[in-house]
């Protein structure tokens, strides 16, 4: 079972990356993506954990789980009809050290902090009791912070009951308290991660509940100008569109993936509840040469 897109506490998941490591290994996951927005900081304590699990493992007879380290990218893309959308590219296997990567995921979480503090404040002033700042403080300093932190700090508030239950009613892109943060150009995301040894897929690109997507046109450019797959088997595409996409897919080449884009108890997906082919698998991992795949 291969899930090649997962998210940790991190970033906007809530299972360290260790726990992480345990819920895969113990749903019978084989290959595991580590995706988290913006990031590569949660790297280190999955490998550790991995080798954890490999000694633990080779006692017991448990068969291996494998790591693809990756990480989701916040881009701006063309929508196709002369606007724009912002998109998440999934990079797999590139070099966290690569200098370009490396700012530019800095720069988009400095972003996402100041987008916490605006929202914050459009929350505050609208009688929601939110402190952006506060809630930056129990973040580590570099944190890619997310919606999803906002939503938990309503949750603890007892504002809401979920986090999902806030993106529904307070946090949609089209409510009163939206701020947009920096994004990344998708087409320089997809050249930055190619120049690293990674190799880029588009994820959940029409994932329609979150809001406005791109055009099927946009994918057929980006794939001839480097991006190497599109997510396909995501909880939130219906079953038109992902027929849609599959179509795409092959004519262009595209490789086809599917993951949960499992984020621990802030949604409600299940890790591996969609998973990717492992022939899709092996030719991505042929492609990359940014890093290892690491065994347990
Ligand atoms: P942000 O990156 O801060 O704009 O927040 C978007 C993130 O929130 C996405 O990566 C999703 O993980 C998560 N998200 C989006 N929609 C929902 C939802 N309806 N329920 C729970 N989480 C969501
Ligand atoms: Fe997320
Ligand atoms: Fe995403
Ligand atoms: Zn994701």
């Amino acid at each position: 079972m291969i899930d090649l897109h997962t998210h940790s506490a991190v970033s906007d998941g809530t299972d360290t990356p260790t726990e992480l490591v345990a819920t895969a290994a113990a749903a019978g996951v084989t290959v595991l993506a580590l995706t988290d927005h913006d990031t590569t900081a949660g790297w280190d304590e999955a490998a550790a954990a991995l080798r954890g699990l490999g000694s633990a493992g080779s006692a017991s007879g448990a068969p291996g789980l494998r790591l693809v380290r990756g990480a989701e990218f916040s881009t701006v893309s063309p929508d196709g009809h002369g606007g724009t959308v912002t998109a998440h590219l999934l990079g797999y296997l590139f070099d966290p050290a690569d200098p370009d990567i490396v700012a530019e995921q800095e720069r988009v979480r400095g972003s996402r902090r100041e987008r916490v503090r605006a929202m914050g404040e459009r929350m505050a002033a609208g009688g929601l009791p939110i402190d952006g700042d506060a809630l930056l403080a129990r973040l580590p300093a570099d944190s890619p912070a997310g919606r999803p932190h906002i939503g938990q700090a309503l949750v603890d508030a007892g504002v809401v009951g979920s986090v999902p239950q806030a993106f529904e009613e307070l946090l949609r892109k089209d409510g009163p308290y939206y701020v947009e943060k920096y994004n990344t150009p998708i087409a320089a995301a997809i050249a930055m991660i190619a120049a690293a040894g990674g190799v880029a897929v588009f994820a959940h690109p029409f994932a329609r509940r979150r809001g406005p997507c791109v055009d099927a046109a946009v994918i057929r450019d980006l794939a001839a100008t480097g991006l190497h797959g599109v997510e396909v088997d995501h909880p939130d595409h219906d079953a038109d569109d992902r027929a849609a996409l599959r179509a795409l897919a092959a004519e262009e080449g595209l490789l086809v993936t599917g993951s949960s884009d499992y984020h621990g108890t802030n949604k409600t997906t299940p890790i591996a509840a969609e998973t990717t082919a492992t022939p899709v698998l092996d030719a991505l991992v042929r492609r990359a040469t940014g890093a290892e795949v690491l065994a347990g």
